[in-house]
């Protein structure tokens, strides 16, 4: 998992554009591999060859002009409390307002790195308007443009400084976090799951972060399962807003190596879900997806087909995921759930032998070539799958840049046909030869 940074400041300071200007680069690859643009305000970036995830906490709340107070005193708090550091953006055009001076005050508070940027530095005389930020009490501050992105790479040295190295835990039990909306049913279905009857909730303030897996063994799997307990600690936060899942599902879908989605059957898989669902997707985590509460489905012939195709739809292009009708409350398949959860994470950490993948795939790419761009033809001559803790493949070829997206998911639709990658994104990256 990479480390988390997250923008927090009142609104039009800047933070989206900050924003953009960072995952740029990165969201285009993500996007042309996945085909879609989703989650605009979540992604990952990298500085001095350093990944870290980063947050526009702003992207989060609605209607952000008339924002009260009290929603930003909250974006504060959590991003105190999930964030590895917090970058802190102010507006050198507007000067220092009265928001400004409430979050300054809780920020002073925290010891996690807090980076005060003064933006909208264009130019010499704005660097000069600048220095009244050091009234807010929070030191020294870095000045930049986000418009033009002067000033920036300072920030990056030091903020990548600061943050601890991004770790793939190298231990071989499967990590399942469990993830969904409030209420779905996250803990019912633990407590299902693990057979206690609570879900004890430790207080993990002041241990370290990497520690939040707890082992399992259970219907003959051993399983660590991603604590998001921590969820639960600060009831006082009002869990309704998009911002508080996602932001608190990012460490556990981070931490997983397969997720399993908890949705809500009486509410259905909304935007909310949609969400947290290309959250796992774009960091390639295994998904599976747990429709809970079944049993209080008046039930039809037709419902699981219904439930099925209209989650399909909202998930393309990649539909190759598990679903999955539960029940927390009678323990329907809820050991289902976990046989699938292990069956998906099998498929991710699966390695196809580079032979047994030309065997398959050169004839299948050979009666259906990549279409010829611009008159030219594109050749593949190999492949293989790449060392990665997720199912990656290279195809070697003369003109990689001329194979677009469609060919591209036409490979990914024939490597699932061909071997089980159930509930694993693929990527497909195109090489010279
Ligand atoms: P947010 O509400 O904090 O996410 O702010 P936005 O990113 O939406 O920006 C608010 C406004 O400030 C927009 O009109 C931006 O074009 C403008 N803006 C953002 N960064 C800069 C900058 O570096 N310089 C100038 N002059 N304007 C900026
Ligand atoms: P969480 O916020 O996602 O952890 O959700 P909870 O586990 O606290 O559950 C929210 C509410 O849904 C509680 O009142 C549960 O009793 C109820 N609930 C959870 N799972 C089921 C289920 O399978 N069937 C029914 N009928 N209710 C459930």
């Amino acid at each position: 998992m990479s480390a988390i940074v997250a923008i927090v400041g009142r609104p039009n300071v800047g933070k989206s554009t900050f924003f953009n200007r960072l995952i740029q680069r990165r969201e285009a690859i993500v996007d042309a591999v996945s085909g879609v643009t989703r989650d605009r305000h979540y992604g990952k970036s990298d500085w001095n060859g350093k990944e870290f995830s980063l947050i526009d906490t702003g992207g989060y709340v609605l209607g952000s002009d008339d924002i009260f107070e009290q929603e930003i005193d909250k974006q504060v708090e959590l991003a105190i409390e999930e964030a590895d550091a917090i970058i802190f953006m102010v507006d050198v055009e507007a000067g220092i307002t009265g928001m400004d001076e409430d979050v300054a005050r809780l920020l002073r508070k925290v010891s996690k790195p807090v980076f005060l940027v003064v933006n909208k530095v264009d130019n010499a005389k704005r660097e000069e308007q600048a220095v009244e930020f050091y009234s807010l009490g929070l030191g020294d501050y870095y000045s930049l443009s986000s418009i033009n992105g002067s000033g920036t790479g300072e920030l990056l040295d030091a903020l990548v400084e600061v943050l601890p190295e991004s770790t793939e835990e190298a231990d071989e039990l499967p990590r399942f976090a469990v993830v969904g909306r409030p209420n779905a049913g996250k803990s019912s279905f633990i407590n299902a799951l693990i057979g206690e009857d609570r879900y004890i909730v430790t207080d993990i303030a002041g241990t370290t972060r990497d520690s939040i897996d707890t082992r399992y063994n259970r219907f003959g799997f051993e399983f660590n399962l991603v604590d998001t307990a921590g969820i639960r600690r600060k009831a006082k936060v009002k869990e309704d807003l998009e911002f508080y899942s996602v932001m608190r599902s990012i460490r556990a879908i981070e931490h997983a190596d397969v997720c399993l989605l908890v949705v809500d059957a009486t509410r259905g898989f909304d935007g909310q879900v949609e969400n947290i669902f290309w959250l796992a997707a774009r960091n390639n985590k295994g998904i599976v997806i747990l429709v809970n509460k079944w049993d209080l489905i008046e039930k039809e012939t037709q419902s699981v087909k219904k439930f099925t195709q209209n989650i399909k739809k909202s998930i393309e292009p990649f539909t190759d995921v598990p679903i999955i009708f539960i029940s927390a409350l009678t323990k329907q398949r809820i050991f289902k759930a976990i046989e699938t959860a292990v069956t998906v994470y099998e498929n991710r950490s699966k390695k196809i032998p580079t032979r047994k993948l030309n065997d398959i795939m050169l004839p299948i790419i050979e009666h259906t070539p990549p279409p010829s761009y611009k008159g030219k033809y594109v050749r593949i001559k190999f492949c293989t799958q790449l060392p990665t803790p997720y199912p990656q493949f290279a195809f070697f070829c003369n003109l990689p840049q001329y194979v677009k997206d469609p060919y591209k998911r036409f490979l990914e639709n024939k490597l699932r046909e061909n071997f089980d990658f159930t509930g694993v994104p693929i990527t497909i990256f195109m090489r010279k030869k």
